[in-house]
């Protein structure tokens, strides 16, 4: 019997044709197996029931993730005589794209042996492990499509290469210290730096200073975690006063000093996405993650990190060390600069200056991909950044339609580009303030484009004009003459989650987040929505506004002032803020670029305002996770029953804000807080709700593990069903994907 068999999904990259061929050897089929456009093809030909079996294996046993196999017998009258893996077939992609891959488990054992050809070799990588995504041009994927093709296959890598009994079979990125790429050191005038990169660039950490590594999606900066005065160098550098900056160590158990790791947690860290993952403290870290709850913490991922980690340990022969508690922590962070996107190359990272050497080496990023920061919820993962490891895989839409590039939001942004039902949501690029990120932009979709084979046919993006995301997607539609079309910021940010469960159908959708454009052109952010799978939704609810402007989301203390003077309580701002508060309360009193926004995250603004927890933030969420990390500190408390009101609609939470302003104990108002909030939204949810049984959360207040766990389990509890972002952030890192799903609703609706 002879046929075509036609297999779909991640299946390339991942050492699926090795895998392939060998199971053919096996049962003696013949024929051959070809990447092409749309995953891997397979001709063979042999007796029934080994085909059977063939059929079978390569859906059980594979390395891939195989989504559909399609067999078709075909009589072609050629009688191959054995198994063969042929060249790719060219043409417009539309394979997965695999992602990176940590270093495997033997490629680890031959990394430490010091008879190994490859001892120490930090580009070591099989077919199962090693850079894929950042070092691809285009699919199918192969060698010459990647950033390994300049680096020419020795005799010996060339045999395992051709070897279809070894571990490197057809493993594109296969490479030696002899014909691989190579490690150099550059000091903080560019000159390059005699002796062993590694041991120098650990030595420079271990004495307090700062190494930009040049890692799989990027250039991370490094220094020695326990060096308080490396860490606030390394601060300044970044231009970071404050915000968590996430730590490397070389296991989970040289973690535990630190941090609380439960088992969820653990299988996160040592996941072969190896996403950072943020870790309730235990110890303190001066300097690191102050005043919130958590560290972020991850484990090695390129041979380069452990042979940093293998260097502070001594460089022990073996792979046994890896198991033991290591001394050292590095600060492992984006090397970006005042809000720039990651940098890839040498230059970018030279030009953003502050490092005091630069471990580089000469096999090239071609695109940008941050870490990926994950947190345990209680019950399931929850994305806070979904990069390197996890993007750009597709995700399922609950309907076909035409291909959609979907613009985001500007902040933490993503971009999708869609085909058919699948949409592949991009890496985080990043805020847009700078030319220079909306360059990383326009090269990542361009990269993305490319890589898939799609040619966008309707663009989607926010209704703020003002977000350079926007201004982005109308260009892009006047360049391609294409359509394109606005989708309101909530929105989009509830039909993310309904992407991501393929739901359809009405839902309530209960939208807290920072400020986003409304439809009525005001400032949205604690909404409750009444929306389906046709791309419609009305508001049903929302949040009393209270006066904001732009000045609020980085003063909480100003927050703290509006709600004072809502109160009626005018002469109290003065008293507490001084001068700077009359001068608020003047503009309060002549609405002065005061405009009313119904956002969450400025009500958590003004409670951590009011509980003087903090006055001015130095990033974006920094009061919400000063207020949380108090609130786990202090317990559980009873919700202050008269804490809120619902009137046509709208919740109302100033009678709570009243009583934190009087409030001595931040920890006991921090913890009345997320109680009463919890509790206002129950009931609002329930008053409002209707006939409809499911709730849908979104937006960035849910990044709020307190909020999103209780609210979640009370509303389950009176029998609905809540569907929250496990596979996608749900900041604005999701908006992307809402978009796309809302214009592809549309579109089906309309049909
Ligand atoms: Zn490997
Ligand atoms: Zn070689
Ligand atoms: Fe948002």
């Amino acid at each position: 019997m002879q046929g075509i068999v036609r297999v779909r999904g991640l299946v390339q990259g991942v050492g699926f044709r090795p895998f392939v061929y060998r199971l053919a050897k096996e049962l003696d089929l013949h024929g051959w197996v070809r990447n092409d456009s749309r995953g891997v093809e397979i001709s063979v030909e042999g007796n029934e029931s080994a085909l059977s079996d063939f059929l079978c294996r390569l859906k059980s046993g594979s390395p891939a993730a195989v989504d559909e196999i399609e067999f078709e017998k075909v009589d072609s009258g050629k009688i191959a005589r054995d198994f063969r893996i042929e060249e790719s077939r060219e043409g417009s992609a539309g394979a997965g794209i695999p992602p990176d891959f940590p270093v495997c488990a033997e490629c680890l054992e031959e990394l430490f042996d010091p008879s190994d050809r490859r001892y120490l070799h930090p580009f070591i990588s099989c077919t199962r492990c090693g850079p894929r995504h950042t070092i691809l041009n285009r699919l199918p994927y192969d060698r010459k499509h990647t950033s390994m093709e300049r680096f020419i296959l020795c005799g010996p890598c060339r045999r395992e290469y051709s070897d279809p009994s070894d571990r490197r079979f057809h493993a594109q990125t296969n490479s030696c210290r002899d014909c691989g790429p190579r490690l150099s050191l550059f000091d903080a005038g560019g000159k390059p730096v005699a002796g062993d990169p590694v041991a120098n660039s650990l030595d420079a950490m271990l004495s307090g200073k700062i190494v930009a590594v040049k890692g799989v999606g990027g250039f991370h900066l490094a220094c020695d975690a326990r060096s308080r005065d490396a860490v606030s160098r390394l601060r300044e550098v970044k231009r970071r006063p404050e915000k968590p900056l996430a730590l490397m160590a070389a296991n989970c158990r040289s973690l535990s000093r630190l941090a609380l790791i439960i088992e969820d947690e653990r299988r996160l860290l040592e996941s072969g996405e190896r996403p950072i993952v943020l870790l309730r403290k235990r110890g303190e870290l001066e300097g690191i993650a102050p005043g919130v709850a958590c560290f972020g913490a991850m484990l090695p991922y390129a041979a380069l990190h452990y042979l940093l980690f293998h260097e502070a340990a001594g460089s022990p022969s073996g792979t046994s060390w890896l198991d033991e508690e290591q001394e050292l922590l590095l600060v492992m962070t984006s090397a970006n600069f005042g809000g720039e996107p990651i940098a890839k190359g040498y230059e970018e990272a030279f030009s953003g200056a502050g490092a005091d050497l630069f471990l580089d080496h000469d096999r090239e990023i071609l695109v940008r991909c941050d870490d990926s920061v994950m947190r345990w919820n209680g019950n399931a993962p929850q994305f806070v950044r979904r990069s390197r490891g996890y993007a750009p895989a597709a995700l399922k839409l609950p309907f076909p339609g035409s291909s959609v590039l979907a613009f985001g939001s500007g902040y933490k942004n993503t971009f999708c580009l869609t085909r058919g039902d699948a949409a592949f949501l991009s890496q985080h690029v990043g805020d847009l303030g700078s030319a220079a990120s909306r360059q990383a932009m326009d090269e990542a979709v361009e990269h993305l484009e490319r890589v898939l084979g799609i040619e966008p046919e309707i663009v989607a993006h926010d209704l703020h004009p003002d977000f350079h995301s926007t201004r982005l997607a109308l260009g892009y539609a006047e360049r391609r003459g294409i359509p394109a079309v606005g989708i309101q910021h909530h929105h989009a940010h509830v039909c993310a989650v309904m992407a991501e469960h393929g739901i359809t159908g009405a839902v309530v959708g209960l939208a807290l987040d920072g400020v986003g454009l409304g439809a009525d052109n005001g400032t949205w952010g604690g909404e409750l929505l009444l929306a389906d799978e046709c791309g419609g939704f009305s508001r049903i609810g929302h949040f009393r506004a209270l006066p904001g402007g732009d000045a609020a989301s980085r003063e909480p203390w100003r927050m703290a002032a509006s709600a004072l003077y809502s109160l009626g309580r005018k002469d109290e701002i003065s008293a507490r803020y001084g001068r700077r508060g009359e001068i608020v309360r003047t503009m309060l009193e002549r609405n002065l670029n005061m405009p009313e926004t119904s956002s969450a995250g400025r009500l958590f603004d003004a409670a951590a305002g009011l509980l003087g927890v903090i006055d001015a933030t130095s990033y974006e969420g920094q009061a919400a996770m000063l207020l949380e990390a108090l609130a786990l500190e202090h317990g559980p408390v009873a919700p202050l029953e008269e804490g809120f009101a619902v009137e046509a609609g709208v919740l109302d939470f100033l009678p709570l804000l009243g009583v934190l302003s009087g409030t001595g104990d931040p920890g006991y108002g921090a913890a009345l807080f997320h109680a009463t909030l919890v509790k206002g939204l129950e009931h609002w949810v329930c008053a409002l709700s209707g006939s409809i049984s499911r709730v849908v959360f979104s937006g960035g207040c849910f990044m709020n593990t307190l909020l999103s766990r209780e609210l979640g389990m009370r509303l389950e509890r009176r029998g609905y069903a809540v569907f929250q972002a496990e596979k996608i952030p749900p900041n604005d890192g999701g908006i992307s994907l809402g978009q796309a799903y809302a214009v592809l609703g549309r579109e089906a609706a309309c049909a």
